[in-house]
């Protein structure tokens, strides 16, 4: 997949790219060695993998390397740093963060990295973010629980959002560096998330209106469903993160919703146990499925969900599949 990106990259971007990439690969960044922390480029340090995959295609063009905090698999709400982690945070160009509090158990290690001089960029703050509970889950989350007008954290599940996050990206290092070429890398990788949206889009075709209907282990689908036009009708983990449990009566009452919508599929999450969306499956009976999606983070090598074009686009086949029961 990071090949097929790549050259994707390239043919959008025609012979400009070609010699900009050739210069980044000659000599480096910025090569008077006039900032960065190291002689080969810029260091960037982002947490979740998501973020690490989209940094690493900007710099991938424009030189430098990206340290991922978070290991393949991770929760993104449920992450501590190791020492060695803050050090490198401390020690970066530029730290990219999500931000707007998914981050929850890195935090105050992000906001004393800042203290200690480090550049924290935070994306979800800057892509036109919206608050939890906007597409319909009214039933699922009760009172006090369902974020309360929080902005609501899970910006990358949009793909059109990210393709924005791209461009952010490279206009920082262009500002961290004093190298334009970053700007054209993160218009390049842009451009491919583009792509990669209409791809999701296509996808998606396959689901009919009336059963573009979500119920999801936690609320982190309320960016997709407003960017390719579903209904979340509930989640099992109240309160916007997945570090929380529902009652026994919230469960109940979520399974006669389920059955209600009668959705053929519901969506647990590949970073965490399927145990809540399971006992959720056993609520409502029948022979609806369980399918893990990949939520916080990408999949392992071999997924197909390795970068994060091929996590949404594993997402978006999950969830047709799923949705119209091609895997039933
Ligand atoms: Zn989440």
């Amino acid at each position: 997949m990071g090949a097929v990106a790549r050259s994707r990259v390239l043919a959008a971007a025609g012979a400009g790219a070609l010699a900009l990439g050739l210069g980044a690969c000659g000599g480096g960044s910025g090569g008077d060695g006039s900032t960065g922390g190291t002689s080969d480029g810029v260091s960037v340090v982002a947490t979740t993998t998501v973020l690490g995959d989209v940094a690493r295609q900007v710099v991938e063009c424009g030189g430098g390397e990206v340290r991922t905090l978070m290991p393949v698999g991770a929760d993104p709400h449920d992450f501590s740093p190791s020492s060695a982690d803050i050090t490198a945070m401390v020690r970066a160009d530029l730290v990219i963060a999500n931000g707007l509090g998914l981050e929850e158990s890195l935090q105050s290690a992000l906001a004393s990295a800042a203290d200690d001089g480090a550049r924290v960029l935070e994306l979800a703050p800057l892509l036109d973010p919206l608050p939890f509970g906007e597409h319909g889950h009214d039933a699922a989350a009760t009172s006090g629980s369902d974020g309360g007008g929080r902005e609501d954290p899970h910006v990358w599940l949009d793909v059109s959002r990210m393709a924005k996050g791209a461009s952010f990206i490279g206009a920082e290092l262009a500002d961290v560096t004093g190298d334009d070429a970053y700007v054209t890398c993160g218009e390049q990788v842009s451009a491919a998330l583009s792509e990669t949206d209409t791809e999701v889009r296509d996808i998606l075709a396959a689901v009919p209106a009336d059963e573009r209907i979500l119920v999801t282990d936690h609320d982190a689908f309320g960016y997709f469903a407003d960017a390719y036009d579903f209904e979340v009708a509930g989640v099992v983990i109240p309160g916007g993160s997945t570090l929380a449990q529902p009652s026994s009566s919230e469960l109940a009452d979520l399974a006669q919703t389920v059955r209600d919508t009668g959705v053929r599929a519901i969506f647990a999450n590949t970073a965490n146990p399927t145990a809540l969306v399971d006992a959720l499956a056993n609520e409502v009976g029948g022979d609806i499925q369980v399918i893990a999606l990949y939520e916080g983070s990408l999949g392992p090598e071999g997924s197909g969900a390795e970068t994060y074009q091929g996590m949404m686009l594993t997402n978006a086949h999950l969830i047709a599949d799923g949705l119209t029961g091609v895997t039933g």
